[in-house]
């Protein structure tokens, strides 16, 4: 699991001119870390929420992934780009599950 979030962390900074990795909140610049984030690093949640995203692309378990990721709370903060995707989702089901979950990420804060 920590394998995966240091992947993502990896294809991220070096993509990255300015901003901030949705993987481990670190400020990049030019593909180079320049701050880390303020909180501790919460990396098994951080890496099942990857494993969770992974999952929003596949017919058969987004409906379940994106309800996994709205029992994890502001821990899935990363997912928030791909459940915003699913809102525009044809099935009714995936965009109910999507919305559900993207108010459960972000009313805990
Ligand atoms: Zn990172």
């Amino acid at each position: 699991m920590v394998a995966v979030f240091q992947n993502q962390c990896k294809l991220v900074h070096k993509d990255l001119l300015a901003g901030t990795c949705p993987w481990c909140g670190c400020g990049i610049i030019n593909g180079q870390v320049v701050s880390w984030p303020p909180w501790p690093p919460r990396r098994v949640a951080a890496a099942r929420v990857i494993v969770l995203i992974g999952m929003l692309k596949d017919e058969n378990f987004r409906c379940a992934a994106a309800r996994a990721l709205g029992k994890l709370g502001p821990d899935a903060k990363s997912a928030i780009p791909a459940l915003s995707e699913l809102l525009n989702d044809k099935d009714e089901d995936i965009r109910k599950a999507a919305s559900h979950a993207l108010k459960k990420i972000q009313e805990e804060n």
